[in-house]
């Protein structure tokens, strides 16, 4: 690999994290190109968001021709690609009403500030919601509270109340959590930025079963499970349980910022005043979302993605084999590898220099987020790509 013409020597950016030196600048498909011209397959696909690759043309279209014509009104104002997305949204899901935003976080934000309005209303004030260890919920104060990382409750004090964790996969954590003052339990189906680990499906319906039984509502962040990631456009489809509240952001938009959140009618209680946002249901990332939408639910691409994700499944677990490491976790294409020491940083830095982009979401374990519509000549490319990085690397802990 070349080194980069480009030395990354200003530091006006915030450091927020620990990047690699290069600077990326051209994306195609399922290939990430950086300014040296070194080609990635690239498996983190903006952290699960392109659904489509980079750069996908239903996205170019719908950009090129909504911008000519009406970036944003106000939104005040009611704009056709917003009512267009969310009749289409609805109809593909089974809510009855949806909010836009532009981050996960922001639609997760605002299930949180639903489910609170619901229990002030209908449920005698109640208000605390019931999240999961290791859960990842966005980066705001109410969604950092109601995450489950380790150590966040102690980052920016004074740490937002009103979630009570359970642990994940345990339902008698959960009922042990219940109070009167218990409004909703909010879960992602599958943990992702936890390494992978997804609810089961007596887990899910239990907790189905605990909200009917107590009253409460069940919220389902999809927003990285959501949009086909996991083989069915939704993962409450995969499950069979139908939750009160869903968010969807990431795969929604392919690339652009644009989120969801939707309620059943039933929950859907906002009141004008109590939510909005100046680029809520904007036209120009409306029309994005549904032209990716129309892709995502046809049902031969979300067959494609399960058959996709079934052959990575398969090669990983043959690597997995070969090279004397642990499980593989996850669903359609969202999957992890289990490396069975720490050292998951150091194979992601390995397989960037062998061209292929992948992440450590925990130090013992890789993700895998390929683009959805991923050929199976790409997927051999990568797992190629990984099998030469484990052989070939002297990586801590491992024997090359
Ligand atoms: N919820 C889940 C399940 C996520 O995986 C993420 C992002 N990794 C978020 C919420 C936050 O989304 P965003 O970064 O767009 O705010």
């Amino acid at each position: 690999m070349t080194p980069s013409p480009f030395p990354v020597t200003s530091n006006k950016l915030m450091s927020i994290n620990d990047r690699p030196a290069e600077v990326f600048v051209r994306g195609e498909g399922a290939w990430l190109w950086d300014a040296a011209g070194n080609r990635n397959l690239d498996w983190l696909q903006g952290w699960a968001v392109n659904a489509l690759g980079h750069c996908p043309s239903v996205v170019l279209q719908a950009l090129q021709k909504q911008s000519a014509l009406l970036l944003t009104p106000s939104p005040a104002l009611h704009n056709e690609p917003s009512l267009k997305l969310a009749e289409t949204l609805c109809a593909a899901s089974g809510f009855d009403q949806v909010f836009f935003g532009s981050t996960g976080a922001e639609a997760n934000e605002g299930a949180i500030k639903l489910a609170r309005k619901w229990g002030r209303v209908h449920r005698g004030g109640a208000y605390e919601i019931i999240t999961f260890h290791n859960a990842f919920h966005g980066r705001n104060l109410a969604t950092m509270a109601a995450s489950g990382k380790a150590g966040w409750d102690a980052l920016f004090p004074p740490y937002m109340p009103g979630f009570v964790k359970a642990q994940f996969n345990n339902i008698s954590s959960v009922q042990s959590a219940l109070s009167e003052r218990t409004v909703a339990i909010m879960l992602e189906p599958v943990q992702g930025e936890a390494g992978v680990y997804p609810a089961t499906v007596e887990f899910i319906n239990a907790l189905r079963q605990l909200c009917d039984a107590h009253g409460l509502l069940l919220i389902f962040d999809e927003v990285q499970t959501g949009c086909a990631r996991l083989g069915q456009l939704f993962a409450f489809q995969h499950y069979g349980v139908q939750p009160d509240i869903m968010t969807l952001g990431k795969g929604l938009g392919a690339g652009v910022p644009i989120s969801a959140l939707l309620a059943k009618q039933h929950c859907s209680v906002f009141e004008h005043g109590d939510q909005g946002g100046t680029y809520a249901g904007n036209p120009l990332m409306s029309a994005v979302g549904l032209a990716v939408l129309n892709v995502l639910s046809q049902p031969e691409f979300l067959q494609h993605v399960r058959d996709m994700g079934a052959y990575l499944r398969k090669g990983l677990e043959k690597t997995s084999q070969d090279h004397h490491l642990g499980e593989v976790r996850g669903e359609g294409l969202l999957l992890a590898l289990e490396l069975g020491h720490n050292n998951a940083a150091d194979v992601v830095h390995a397989c960037r220099k062998n061209g292929l982009l992948v992440n450590a979401p925990r130090p013992h374990c890789l993700r895998l987020m390929p683009r959805l519509n991923s050929t199976e000549g790409e997927i051999e490319e990568g797992l190629l790509r990984l099998k030469k990085t484990l052989s070939t690397t002297a990586i801590n802990g491992m024997h090359p």
